[in-house]
């Protein structure tokens, strides 16, 4: 079948490749440069995370909201002149993740998304000739106690539920592994299965040109619409007019809510915005990605420098950035790593933004659209896409085939919209069992 997959940060890339695996003929509509800067995929922390099953919606997360509304620069902010648009995004959001119940099934609807990632990525990338930006090194987490981790308890003990297993180092073995690391860290645990990408843009860039070379057409506009008649997806309307094709994979990010509403759903996506700050040559910097439980911003080594990105902003798609967030991390990286000097030349950083793609409950929507089931979701991935990307491709292309598919996509589905969010919540327990 013609499939035209719209959108190619790392999930659009991965469904080209996995739609070409099934013998489709593929068609990427991308307004940008594929792994360019514009997308999520290019900027973000770098983890490939089997243990990323934990929603930014926790229980008791609408009390800290006032704090949040009034600190410009704290670790998820909200700009007031936004709060309006955000405000049926924020109600499901809090009402997402208010019991523990409601956190453990979405971490069970999660981790098959991301159980298997670095397997998922090395194949991905050692077929487009990229194999070295995959690693497995494990992930490491630290904290300044072992109680602020014990302060953590019911995320770990959600993640232990899923399967996820660690191991915890005592102060001695953590100084030895990450000489680096600011010594008030006294506390950390390794996720081995855990690994990073050392450069998701030039990874991103490199599956989409392996698409390419193996026959996929690449149309460098954006998509608006569908043409359907009696059900039946007849062509993708973009910029750049009409792309014929029998099947569609809305695959845009951040920007995929336009495209679900021309595909009959009301999607409540916003974007979780995000920054990162990259030092060039570090002086200093972590031996595994680590993820501080101060800061809980990735660090990472990649090919650029070391990086430190975070931070949640709701402001929507058209604010200009707030820089000043992007310094935080910088602080966070001087804090993290006593070897980096005070005084970095500027030349040696580089900021930047970018736009998760994110639901209120923290899973992706995966997916038939409501005006065809010919048009297929695969979007929404939030603070896990990269991680997720690949498996929710693979789910995608299922969709699309028709056959066997790898995981049962029902908690992925647009329709859990359609539900008010307390009704959401029942019909989620009642298909796990659970209140
Ligand atoms: C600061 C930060 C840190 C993060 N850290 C991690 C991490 O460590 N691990 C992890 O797993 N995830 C992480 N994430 C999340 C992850 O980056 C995203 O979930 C993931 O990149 C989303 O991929 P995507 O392909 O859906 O979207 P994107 O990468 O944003 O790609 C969407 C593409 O769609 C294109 N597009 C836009 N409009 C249209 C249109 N009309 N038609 C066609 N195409 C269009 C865009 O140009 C873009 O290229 C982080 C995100 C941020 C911001």
């Amino acid at each position: 079948m013609r499939v035209a997959v719209l959108g190619s940060g790392i999930v659009g890339a991965a469904a080209a490749l996995e739609l070409q695996r099934d013998g489709h003929e593929v068609t990427i509509v991308e307004p940008g440069p594929p792994g360019g800067e514009q997308a999520a995929s290019f900027g973000n922390g770098c983890w490939l995370s089997p243990g990323s099953v934990i929603p930014m919606s926790a229980p008791g997360l609408w009390r800290k909201v006032p704090g949040y509304l009034a600190d410009p620069l704290g670790p998820l902010t909200m700009r007031w002149s936004y709060l309006p648009r955000a405000l049926p995004w924020l109600i499901r959001f809090l009402a997402a993740g208010a019991t523990e119940g409601r956190v453990l099934r979405i971490a069970q609807a999660l981790r098959p998304l991301v159980v298997d990632c670095v397997a998922r990525h090395r194949a991905l990338a050692e077929a487009a000739g990229v194999g070295e930006l995959i690693r497995q090194t494990g992930l490491l987490y630290v904290f300044p106690e072992r109680s602020d981790f014990i302060a953590e308890a019911m995320s770990w003990r959600i993640r232990a539920a899923v399967g996820l297993r660690w191991i915890e180092l005592d102060e001695d073995t953590l100084r030895q592994r990450e000489p680096a690391l600011d010594r008030r860290y006294r506390f950390g645990l390794v996720v081995e299965e855990g690994g990073h990408c050392t450069d998701p843009g030039a990874y991103v860039a490199a599956l989409v040109r392996h698409a390419e070379a193996q026959g996929a057409r690449r149309v460098q506009t954006a998509a608006r619409g569908f043409r359907i008649a009696g059900g039946r997806l007849q062509a993708v309307q973009t910029d750049a007019g009409e792309i014929a094709a029998e099947r569609a994979v809305i695959a845009a990010g951040a920007w995929s809510r336009a495209l679900a509403r021309a595909a009959g759903d009301g999607v409540p996506l916003q974007t979780e915005r995000g920054y990162h700050v990259s030092i060039a040559n570090p002086e200093a910097a972590p031996r595994l990605p680590i993820m501080p439980g101060d800061s809980k911003a990735a660090n990472a080594l990649t090919r650029e420098g070391l990086r430190i990105a975070g931070q949640v902003e709701i402001a929507g798609l058209e604010a200009a950035p707030n820089w000043q967030r992007a310094e935080v991390l910088l602080r966070h990286a001087l804090a993290t790593y006593p070897g980096l000097p005070r005084d970095i030349p500027r030349e040696r950083i580089r900021l930047w933004m970018g736009h998760r793609p994110s639901t209120p409950d923290g899973l992706p929507v995966i997916g038939p659209a409501r005006a065809s089931a010919d048009i297929v979701y695969c979007f929404g991935h939030g603070h896990i896409g990269l991680a997720g990307g690949p498996a929710s491709a693979r789910l995608a292309a299922d969709l699309i085939g028709g056959g066997a598919r790898i995981l049962d996509p029902a908690p992925y589905a647009a329709a859990r919209f359609r539900r008010l969010p307390w009704q959401e919540n029942a019909a989620a327990a009642a298909r796990h069992g659970t209140r």
